[in-house]
């Protein structure tokens, strides 16, 4: 059975060419409709959906410096294995180096300000 898409009328011969009631042209609707590329362009949302990196894995590598000790060295290692590694996505590198970037502005403001009397170490 087909529906007409101009009128919604149903038309009980499969074959039918031009709906009954208002004339309009099934085939070339059904036809149109089937040629659409549907199909690519949801597979392409799902994956690039897939590809996305969730807030809890940026905000999981940041809170890593909190841990102490250990945890600037951890972090470290986790941002420079998403750099250098092919295997994670241009998101990953663009974040790691980032921080990274971030981590040393810190890192040398924080020797500057230690050295020229700012935070007293003692
Ligand atoms: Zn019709």
């Amino acid at each position: 059975m087909i529906i007409c898409k101009v009128c919604g009328r149903h038309i009980e011969n499969d074959n039918a060419n031009f709906c009954e009631n208002c004339g309009e042209s099934l085939r070339e609707h059904s036809s149109f409709e089937y040629q659409e590329p549907v199909k690519p362009a949801v597979q392409n949302t799902i994956e690039g959906a897939s590809n996305e990196i969730p807030f809890r894995t940026f905000m999981g590598v940041l809170l890593l410096q909190l841990i102490p000790g250990v945890g600037w060295l951890i972090y470290a290692i986790v941002l420079v294995t998403w750099l250098l590694g092919n295997q994670y996505s241009q998101t990953h590198k663009n974040f790691a180096k980032a921080s990274l970037i971030m981590s040393l502005i810190s890192l040398v403001g924080a020797v500057f300000l230690v050295s020229s009397g700012y935070f007293p170490l003692s």
